[in-house]
């Protein structure tokens, strides 16, 4: 056989905290009516009635801003964990040579090397190597972050990688941006 209904509940309302069958003895039977429609509309079936249009908007007014301020507590968490990875906390550099090319005046290409000496190389050793092997230009130039690196003039970054790791196979980790 099917439950009956239960003809009373006793639920304590949401603003005033009585008994919802007492809110209309509360303090503030106006500001209960919201809560009261949404949650217990049998009890108090007048105020169905009652409630028109705008009442209704009322209603889902606060019921909207209700899941916005919910969901506003919960988004500063969400961006602290995102944060954190890409944050500014120190972290050990990552032993990685970075080749990036750039190319300047569209016609003059020149290929950065960066990261050489966390892997022990002497950078104006490597410079001099470069320039010899690739019969170009090389020289330790500062770059953005004010940390050496090395420019090769020229689209070498296809070779260099073979060359690197033959000269010096310390390097085990190169990362190419072009
Ligand atoms: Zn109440």
């Amino acid at each position: 056989m099917a439950e009956k209904p239960q003809p009373v509940r006793v639920l304590y309302c949401g603003e005033c905290g009585l008994p919802a069958e007492y809110c209309e003895f509360g303090p503030d039977f106006e500001k209960c009516k919201p809560w009261l429609i949404q949650n217990v509309p049998d009890l108090y079936p007048d105020l169905l009635k009652e409630a028109d249009v705008k009442d209704a908007d009322k209603v889902s007014d606060q019921l909207q801003s209700t899941s916005i301020s919910g969901a506003g507590s919960s988004k500063p968490k969400e961006e602290e964990v995102k944060r954190l990875p890409g944050g500014k906390i120190k972290k050990k550099e990552k032993q990685e040579v970075i080749i990036e090319k750039m190319t300047r005046n569209k016609r003059k290409c020149i290929t950065t090397v960066k990261g050489l000496e966390l892997f022990g190389v002497k950078l104006s050793d490597a410079s001099k190597k470069l320039g010899k092997k690739f019969a170009t230009g090389a020289s330790v130039t500062k770059g953005p972050t004010e940390k050496e690196q090395i420019d090769v003039q020229g689209d070498i970054s296809y070779d260099i990688v073979e060359f690197i790791t033959d000269t010096w196979p310390d390097v085990i980790s190169i990362l190419l941006l072009f």
